[in-house]
């Protein structure tokens, strides 16, 4: 029999005799065992007879017994089921116990399993022999049977816990290897102890597992803070928790969640989390609720938000907070007439300007209480706003206000247009003009609507008077409403007369309303009304139809004069407008109608302006540029357009004679205009020195207060059947100059 496989059944019955040689085994207690439970164990030996002692020994301590009867039987025998112990003999024929001990290790499964030698001699050199081969343990002969049950009992429990504890780490090991993250144990010290890279570890420097230390791992800063956490890690024992900014290639940061959690007192776990792409994906979420899609700039969440935090900061501290509410003026005419693909560069251009200003202007604004707040937000629409918090808001407030408004009078490059798109601002400041958040928009809205009422293009500080104004303009809107359904408008005519001849060229119409409640109401206190709500359109309409009456009324009576009329910026986008200009024209001589439009406009409009122009021009309509000097038209636009006469603004004549720049800056501006072959009229004149300075400069043409004000129909028929001219102009113009003043 090669091998020998005995079950507890099959076990031949103890020959007589024999039980007394085991005698002592039936008296170990051994624990009940269940067939599920009996460990196999395997009986490597030459001898027979210890098979059969064995067998019936285990027999009764509820092991299975399996035999071989050498070396290379047993390993055989293990790549069937593997044995739960190995009982292995030293002394065999062939090969050793020893050798054979080694070679068990080696095949698979036995790294572990216990082996029991049994050397016949007890020397210190077998018995060291047994160790290095991979015994478990071992036992000198001879066996002492109830000893060596207890030995086998002890060993298969300590292999169960060994084998428990290998699956517990192989379990361990796959977890961590599983999980993305890099994780390092480390000493006190910070140096590396164990390495396993995770997602990110190229953000760490060396790649890791070759580092030492953490300072080749990591930044200084960020080294800094893991030395701090582990201090505390394990001095209290705990898990620590961290994020890490570290440095990536190029603009590109990561972002690490770092744990320390404390192994025992020296050392400790630090689990790296790599969680750059949940910042970036935070940030897109940030940016889609908290930033304006068009511009980029804050939005009405995160405005809401800063300003609230601004306020709350300010009342803790005594501060200030302004806030700035910015309008672009005529941006709806602008978004209506070349489109909102326009509109939308537009407003992309004015935020850019407006965020550059801020960054000016705040450069270096340190408020003593903490860093200052500086929000620009986009409200919607074209409204534009500036929060800014901390001392001496106020002053940089008036800085930004003044700077945009100067910044926004450069045209913007908008797809194939050039626009001026000039820019209202209100400011309201805290404490001073409200302590909500509510009522300080509330305020800036306010201020910024004087603003407007102010002729645009400009800003204003909030005043609790201009609540007022605000309910004036909403009640000025409706009385003038009425004025245009109600006939209350009417024109008046102010002769702009030749200086050298003394007669009359044209006449300049200007609007008047006939306000029940408030008498004769002049232009500018209801014009900018009228822009804004629109009534301005019917108006002009009212205007050109009046001009129509009076010229076939004067032409009845055998008087033939021109009519210059103004238009607004508004005004010249109005197509119907346009129209019934070009049909008032139509069939008088060329030159009877002139329209005055502002510099503004030069600035504003693109293609469609120079078609208009052309329009006008070839139906024998003149254009002036009115209140020259004042706005910021260029020299190519005089050089392209079809224009005709330069308006020199009254408050460079009302200069005259006493500011000694006036007088070359008006001699330069009628040089200009002669050399672009343009008339020159001067607003304005009421004395007969300013006169007499003009027609020295080579001025054509005067109007103003010295020849006559204003004039009613009546007044002016009257005026015009007496012959319309000033005959003592010649006289005045020659008497009155003061040598050297104007050369
Ligand atoms: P403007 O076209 O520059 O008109 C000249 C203004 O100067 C008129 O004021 C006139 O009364 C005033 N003025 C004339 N001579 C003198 C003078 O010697 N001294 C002084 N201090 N002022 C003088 P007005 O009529 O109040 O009109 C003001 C502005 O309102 C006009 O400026 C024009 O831009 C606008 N406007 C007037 N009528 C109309 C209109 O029918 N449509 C539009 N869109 N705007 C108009
Ligand atoms: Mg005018
Ligand atoms: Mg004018």
């Amino acid at each position: 029999m090669d091998q020998v496989t005995r079950q507890q059944d099959s076990i031949p019955s103890a020959m007589p005799g024999e039980d007394d040689e085991i005698a002592g085994i039936a008296a170990v207690p051994v624990a009940p065992v269940t067939p599920q439970e009996r460990p196999r164990i395997l009986v490597v030996d030459d001898d027979p007879e210890i098979h059969l002692l064995a067998g019936a020994t285990f027999d009764i301590a509820g092991f299975e017994f399996i035999g071989a009867l050498d070396g290379p039987r047993a390993i055989d025998m293990l790549r069937g089921q593997l044995p739960d112990l190995i009982l292995l003999d030293v002394m065999m024929p062939g090969i050793d116990g020893f050798e054979t001990c080694r070679r068990i290790r080696r095949e698979p499964g036995c790294a572990l399993l216990p082996i029991l030698m049994v050397t016949g001699c007890d020397d210190i050199a077998s018995i060291e022999t047994a160790y290095e081969s991979g015994a478990t343990d071992f036992l000198a002969k001879p066996i002492n049977w109830m000893l060596m049950i207890h030995r086998i009992r002890y060993l298969l429990r300590g292999h169960a816990t060994l084998a428990a504890l290998h699956r517990s780490e192989a379990r361990q090991s796959a977890l961590i290897a599983a999980i993305p993250d890099a994780l390092l144990r480390l000493d006190r010290e910070g140096r590396v102890l164990q390495f396993k890279p995770g997602r990110g570890v190229q953000a760490l420097g060396q790649g890791g597992e070759a580092a030492a230390t953490l300072a080749e791992l990591l930044p200084p800063s960020a080294c800094m803070a893991i030395r701090r956490e582990i201090a505390i890690a394990l001095a209290d024992q705990s898990m620590r928790e961290l994020e890490l900014e570290l440095p990536g290639s190029g603009q590109d940061t990561f972002a690490f969640d770092a744990r320390l959690i404390a192994i025992d007192g020296e050392q400790v776990i630090l689990l790296l989390r790599d969680i750059t792409e949940r910042r970036q994906r935070q940030r897109v979420i940030h940016q889609l609720a908290y930033r304006d899609g068009l511009t980029g700039l804050a939005n009405r969440q995160q405005f809401d938000q800063d300003l609230a935090d601004a306020l709350a900061h300010a009342r803790r501290r005594d501060d200030q907070v302004a806030v700035l509410f910015l309008d672009l003026d005529q941006f709806k005419r602008i978004n209506d007439s070349l489109g909102h693909a326009t509109g939308d560069e537009l407003l992309r251009g004015a935020a850019q300007r407006l965020q550059e200003v801020v960054d000016q202007a705040t450069l270096g604004w340190e408020a003593a209480t903490g860093p200052p707040v500086k929000t620009v937000a986009r409200l919607g629409g074209d409204e534009l706003t500036v929060i800014l918090g901390g001392q001496g808001a106020d002053q940089i407030a008036r800085q930004v206000a003044e700077r945009v408004i100067d910044r926004f009078r450069e045209p913007f490059q908008c797809i194939e247009h050039s626009i001026v798109c000039t820019v209202s601002v209100g400011v309201a400041v805290h404490p001073s003009d409200g302590a909500t958040a509510g009522d300080l928009l509330e305020h800036a809205d306010t201020a910024m609507y004087a603003a407007k009422l102010n002729g645009r293009n400009t800003f204003r500080f909030f005043a609790p008077s201009m609540g007022e104004d605000a309910s004036r303009k909403i009640d000025v809107e409706a009385r003038l409403r009425r004025a245009v359904d109600e006939q209350q408008l009417a024109l008046y005519y102010q002769p702009v007369v030749d200086i050298e001849h003394g007669e009359t060229l044209r006449l300049e119409a200007l609007l008047r309303w006939q306000d029940p409640e408030e008498g004769v109401v002049s232009a500018p206190s209801f014009i900018p009304v009228a822009e804004e709500s629109g009534l301005i359109l019917p108006i002009g309409l009212w205007v050109v139809e009046e001009i129509g009456r009076r010229l076939a009324d004067w032409s009845q009576r055998g008087m033939s004069f021109g009519v210059a009329l103004n238009l607004s910026v508004r005004q010249f986008a109005h197509q119907e407008l346009i129209e019934r200009l070009l049909e008032l024209a139509r069939g008088r001589p060329a030159g009877t109608i002139e329209l005055e439009v502002t510099e503004g406009l030069l600035r504003d409009q693109g293609v469609q302006l120079t078609e208009t122009f052309g329009r006008l021009h070839a139906a024998g309509i003149r254009i002036a540029i009115d209140d020259f000097g004042t706005g910021y038209s260029s020299l190519a636009h005089l050089q392209r357009l079809p224009i005709d006469t330069l308006k020199i603004d009254r408050r460079f004549v009302r200069e005259l004679g006493h500011d000694p720049a006036s007088d070359p800056l008006i001699r330069t501006m009628i040089a200009l205009a002669k050399g672009f072959g343009l008339h020159t009229v001067a607003e304005g004149v009421e004395t007969e020195e300013q006169l007499a300075l003009l027609a020295h400069a080579g001025c054509r043409a005067a109007q103003g207060f010295l020849f006559a004000h204003p004039l009613t129909t009546d007044q002016v028929t009257t005026y015009l059947e007496r012959g319309g001219d000033f005959p003592w102009c010649a006289r005045a113009r020659r008497d009155a100059a003061p040598a050297g003043s104007v050369h």
